[in-house]
């Protein structure tokens, strides 16, 4: 079933480090081998041994509205043709930069970059030329990108493979790095207050999507954004996952709350290799030619990733309904999962907002990193292949969000559902 697929892994660990770019495609946390992609349409993909999968990654975002969706093809073939990159500006980065904020709130400026990571380690940056202070808080599990700074506590594949310190991170940045649980604001405060004056950043996942999906409670993002504000801390939301998925306008959107900076990345760029990061006037004034914090990209704002990113962002913008849609097949999803978890019997929990979900095999609430990683992690390595089996392909592993797109039918939920059915019970 996997034999192809089995031949490229081993083919693959000969000339790339684990034989894949980045490490949670490696399957390490559920086992098994990796199975290499080649082709995908609409909700569906097709591995290199012609299998096919009902999708739940969406390419960790960006294939919202499903596979080689016709108008982003179109767009990248028209453009390719007029010169793929320039290294001078163009007309359609102004383009690009009036659509986002035309969509999102609180974004006077936006600059582009190649990925979320650089947009994440870029905001940091900015923050702290802004503020001239030293440190940042961050929430444990939650994942910003492989910078330096952010690799205290990560969540994503740093949590997926139990990497406590990273070797290669000075203590130096590491203790720049300051970490509090996720939803416990008096954690946040009780840092202020120790460090006052110092704190440059919080920087938050505003719905967290990299260790499950895990929702704020009632409060928290409003008890920070009045800390920051009593503080003078520059308030940052990453939206990498969030942005342009949760609404239109993202996080800040759905949840009522005003960020100072926000980074975006998958979704913005429509499956090319786009991030972002935008905010404040005053803030975003201080970059490089502005200003002397210095940030830049050789392929920044290249013509093939705007007009792809500018193609989908488009689409979502003129057609609102996409949010609603793909709201009530993920509460569809999370009800049928529901029906069928009850009815197995053992301790489970879904968490869902929008179109993130996931479900953590554990017997309490999980609404930070303790508690999603004290879940039944091994069961979910079991439910992971026992779903792939039946054709639905999952992040493979617990710390990760499931992303719906809307090219998903009702008859792709309710397969999901029953599949899920079966696999529970090799489960038991
Ligand atoms: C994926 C992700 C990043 C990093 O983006 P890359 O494009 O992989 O560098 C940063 N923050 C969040 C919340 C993410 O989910």
């Amino acid at each position: 079933m996997y034999d192809k697929s089995k031949e490229l892994f081993e083919r693959a660990q000969r000339s790339i480090p684990g034989g894949v770019n980045s490490p949670v495609r490696a399957f390490k946390s559920v086992g098994g081998t990796p199975l290499f992609m080649q082709k995908a349409k609409g909700a569906y993909m097709y591995d290199a041994d012609g299998n096919q999968y009902i999708d739940y990654i969406a390419s960790w975002g960006p294939m919202i509205l499903g596979h080689a969706y016709e108008p982003v093809v179109k767009a990248i073939q028209e453009k390719a043709a007029d010169s793929t990159s320039f290294g001078a500006p163009t007309q359609l980065e102004i383009e690009m930069a009036e659509l986002i904020i035309s969509m999102v709130p609180n974004v006077d400026l936006i600059r582009m970059v190649s990925s979320g990571t650089e947009a994440c380690m870029s905001a940091i940056r900015l923050a702290r030329g802004y503020t001239g202070r030293n440190k940042i808080i961050k929430f444990e599990g939650h994942y910003h990108g492989h910078a330096d700074s952010f690799l205290v506590k990560a969540g994503s594949g740093v949590a997926t493979f139990n990497i406590q310190t990273v070797p290669g991170v000075t203590a130096g940045v590491a203790n720049d790095t300051l970490t509090a649980a996720y939803n416990d604001l008096d954690a946040v405060k009780k840092l202020a207050v120790e460090h006052k004056g110092e704190i440059a950043a919080i920087i938050v996942e505003p719905v967290a999507g990299n260790m499950g999906c895990i929702l704020p409670e009632p409060g928290f993002h409003e008890g920070l954004r009045k800390l920051c504000d009593e503080e003078g801390i520059v308030f940052i939301f990453d939206e990498v996952m969030t942005g342009f998925r949760l609404a239109a306008g993202g996080a800040q959107e759905r949840l009522g709350i005003k960020a100072d900076l926000v980074t975006y990345g998958k979704v913005i760029g429509g499956g090319m290799p786009v991030g972002a990061f935008g905010g404040k006037k005053e803030i975003m004034q201080q970059i490089a030619p502005l200003g002397n914090v210095y940030q830049a990209g050789t392929l920044s704002g290249n013509p093939i990733a705007m007009i792809a990113g500018y193609t989908l962002l488009n689409e979502l913008k003129n057609n609102p309904s996409i949010y609603k849609e793909l709201e009530e097949k993920t509460i569809y999803l999370r009800d049928g999962l529901n029906e069928v978890l009850k009815a197995w019997g053992r301790p489970y929990v879904i968490n869902q907002l929008g179109s993130m979900i996931s479900i953590h095999f554990s017997d309490h609430a999980v609404v930070d990193f303790a508690s999603a990683a004290s879940a039944n992690n091994e069961l979910f390595k079991k439910y992971f292949h026992a779903m792939l089996k039946r054709g639905v392909y999952l992040p493979p592993s617990a710390f990760e969000s499931w992303f719906l797109n809307n090219a998903l039918t009702y008859e792709d939920l309710d397969t999901t559902i029953a599949a899920t059915k079966e696999s529970l019970q090799e489960l038991l």
